[in-house]
């Protein structure tokens, strides 16, 4: 019985295609996958008006019986266990070729018949494609990296896959220290008949790069580093496995406290607007001797602790907000690297540390860190 074919007369020349049962499955159906791929750009070139260009596809790519279906089914299906995976490949390369020609193909042109088959019409209007913008922390790390290059520092970037040696022990991290648990860490995997200093970890701050690029790069430097870390936190409203942190290192023949705090104070100002005042406290990191927390005063109630008669949260009514972590570098850290000429009788620097998210929560007034992460578009479409 001769089938009807949906198209319009000169198709009714055409013999109708359809999907031949495989006799072996290497050269007949590479055979047959080319006489397809044919009868598919006969089919289009015949294509005359909407109506037809929507047969066409339904006919090709239709979910149910469609010839893309057919083919799954008779070809791929019924193939011999040891064959599937090569035939696998052979009808997923036929499948995306006959795909791209469906998808390609307009109805007709001033002729009435198809415009293209090749998959590009002149003649049509473009597909208007959104621009997408900066995610807004990525937005605020660019924005801390430029303040600081303004400065004449230059950025540097490390592995996110770090060793022990360089995100612990260069550092100054004692053997035993909390952070080198697996309760903070997230390990990698099947190391354990490495060295303990060759294992492999995530790393869990941006510092190792400041190691990486001592042993690159002789004095002086001035780098930032942006990055992202990864700790073995749970997720919640303030914390996420997967962070971002902006680093900064110093270091010169002359490098003394004042140098550092010279720096963060012009760089807050930068950020946060010229009125906002800085604020150290005393602390404790194993690679900075003496080390300091830094505050800001708070940008959002202006120091006061107040936004109206409404207590302030951010600075939680203190009018301060911590921002970020530093100190001069202990010299038990340059020990690592004298050998490139950071001899700690000579040399001395600063470096500071802060959590990009945490700046970006603040700035833009999110209250849960996971709306960064989740990929919600609606989100993110606030910041464009
Ligand atoms: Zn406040």
């Amino acid at each position: 019985m001769q089938m009807r074919l949906p198209y319009s007369v000169p198709l009714f020349d055409l013999p109708m295609y359809s999907v031949s049962k495989l006799t072996d499955y290497s050269a007949a159906l590479a055979a047959a996958a080319e006489e397809c791929i044919r009868a598919c750009e006969a089919e289009a070139r015949s294509v005359s008006d909407e109506t037809e260009l929507k047969l066409f596809r339904d006919r090709w790519l239709g979910r149910k019986s469609g010839i893309l279906t057919q083919i799954n089914e008779l070809w791929l299906k019924d193939a011999p266990k040891d064959a599937k995976r090569e035939v696998g490949i052979r009808v997923n390369e036929l499948k995306a070729r006959i795909q791209k020609l469906v998808e390609g193909t307009r109805a007709g042109g001033t002729d009435g018949r198809a415009t293209t088959v090749a998959g590009v019409d002149i003649t049509l209007p473009g597909i208007r494609r959104s621009i997408g913008a900066e995610h807004p922390v990525l937005k605020t790390m660019n924005e801390i990296v430029s303040v600081f290059q303004k400065l004449g520092y230059s950025v540097a970037k490390g592995p996110v896959v770090e060793t022990d040696y360089y995100n612990f022990e260069a550092l100054n991290f004692p053997p035993n220290h909390p952070a080198r648990d697996t309760q903070d860490t997230l390990f990698i995997a099947g190391q354990a008949a490495k060295p303990p200093r060759e294992r492999l970890l995530l790393r869990t701050h941006t510092s190792p790069v400041q190691i990486r690029t001592m042993e690159k790069m002789r004095p002086p430097i001035r780098i930032v580093i942006p990055g992202q870390v990864h700790r073995n936190d749970p997720p919640d409203a303030s914390h996420s496995p997967m962070f971002h942190q902006v680093e900064g290192l110093a270091v010169d023949t002359d490098i003394t406290f004042s140098d550092l705090k010279g720096t963060l104070d012009h760089a807050m100002k930068a950020l946060f607007g010229s009125s906002v005042k800085t604020h150290f406290r005393p602390s404790f990191f194993p690679f900075t001797e003496p080390s300091a927390e830094m505050f800001v005063s708070c940008f959002i109630c202006g120091g006061s602790g107040k936004r109206g008669a409404e207590p302030c949260r951010p600075c939680k009514q203190t009018g301060w907000i911590e921002i970020l972590g530093c100190g001069m570098v202990d010299p038990n850290v340059f020990d690592f690297v004298k050998d490139n000429g950071y001899d700690p009788r000579r040399v001395s620097g600063f470096a500071f540390g802060m959590g990009a998210d945490r700046i970006a929560l603040l700035k833009y007034g999110v209250d849960d860190i996971q709306l960064f992460f989740q990929g919600d578009v609606r989100f993110l479409q606030q910041f464009a």
